[in-house]
């Protein structure tokens, strides 16, 4: 892939590094692609950041033909950039893109372009404990016209984000609320899609839960609100008399890369692993009995979310008395250790960048 560069003439100061958060900064360049039916994927090239301009018909803007991905790129210790399991992303996008009708990228076009601004951008990368470039792919119809059908033409665009670890105070467990009047996905809709339009339609039991006092919502399946689906933006996992449990792929829940990793290590650590519906019911049960020893979310930007407490409706369950688990502990450290290169990679799932 032949790659066009128009460098930026002037170079923002880079922030502190122990004052990144998550997703305020961004780096000095951008990758862009375009797609046009007939001729497939063309203009590749990594610009200065900045605004993107759209007609005002352009069809994502009503109909929200959008996808996106989110990886990390980290520093090792010895200078190096890795990327953790990108192909496994790129795979994801393409199943996305499927199911919104919009145009494919192939995986090693995928890989190739966020290696390429990953490079570029390489002295953007933090290097301080816990630190990552955060790597934001996304696509959407770019096609003027308000007519409901697939669009013709797409843009790909990468931007990065250095941000901190999530946890600025290390890994700490949330408050849970458990949503029971809105649903996220049901089967046949785009659970399993990573789209913009799925956060459209949790923003509202995102804020209710806020206004309670909860971090996140944790939803139940969109038919019975039921059983328990995912967090937010994490998949969920509970540990429940030594058996690990977590809702099953079946169209609703979004496959993510960290729950794959997670569920790999835990494999070969020997845990039973359960991929079942798990009712709410049974959940809170467990948790009033004592057989519910730990609650974690996994995803790529907090990478492992310890659980301290869930509600549900005028029940409420603290887990492991509020404090981190121990397996839940375990696996972020062996995780995190993978994707910062101080733990050895027996999977090989890092990815360096030349
Ligand atoms: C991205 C995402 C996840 C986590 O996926 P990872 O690949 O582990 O980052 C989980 N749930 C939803 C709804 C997501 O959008």
């Amino acid at each position: 892939m032949e790659i066009k560069i128009e460098r930026a003439t002037q170079l923002k100061d880079k922030p502190d590094q122990s004052q990144l958060g998550f997703g305020r900064y961004f780096t000095d360049h951008m990758f862009l692609m375009d797609y046009t039916e007939g001729k497939g994927w063309h203009d590749a090239r990594i610009v200065p950041y900045g605004p993107l301009s759209l007609d005002p018909a352009t069809m994502v803007l009503h109909y929200a033909q959008e996808t996106f991905e989110g990886l990390k790129a980290y520093r090792t210790q010895d200078g190096e950039i890795q990327l953790f399991r990108p192909e496994m992303n790129a795979e994801r996008l393409i199943r996305s893109n499927k199911r919104l009708c919009m145009a494919e990228l192939p995986v090693d076009l995928f890989v190739e372009s966020v290696e390429a601004i990953v490079k570029y951008e390489a002295d953007w990368i933090p290097t301080e404990e816990g630190t990552s470039l955060y790597v934001r792919p996304f696509m959407f119809s770019s096609e003027a016209g308000v007519g409901v059908h697939p669009a013709k033409t797409y843009k790909f665009v990468i931007i990065l984000s250095p941000v901190g670890a999530y946890y600025p105070e290390g890994v700490n467990p949330v408050k849970i609320w458990v949503e029971d009047e809105y649903v996220r996905a049901v089967k046949g809709g785009t659970g399993f899609a990573k789209c913009g339009g799925n956060y459209a339609a949790s923003i509202a039991a995102q804020v209710k839960a806020e206004q309670n006092g909860y971090t996140q919502v944790l939803w139940l399946d969109g038919v019975h609100r039921k059983y328990v689906e995912e967090v937010g933006t994490m998949n969920v996992m509970f540990l429940i008399d030594n058996k690990i449990v977590t809702a099953p792929l079946e169209g609703s829940v979004l496959p993510g890369v960290t729950r794959n990793s997670i569920l790999t290590i835990l494999n070969d650590w020997g845990y039973e692993v359960e991929e079942r519906h798990l009712s709410i019911d049974e959940l809170m049960e467990a948790g009033r009995t004592g057989a519910l020893k730990e609650g974690f979310g996994t995803g790529t930007a907090a990478v492992i979310s310890p659980i301290g407490e869930l509600k549900y409706k005028d029940d409420v369950v603290i887990i492991n008395d509020f404090k981190t688990g121990e397996l839940t502990q375990k696996l972020y450290d062996t995780l995190t250790g993978i994707q910062w290169g101080n733990v050895e990679d027996k999977y090989n799932w890092t990815r360096k960048i030349k």
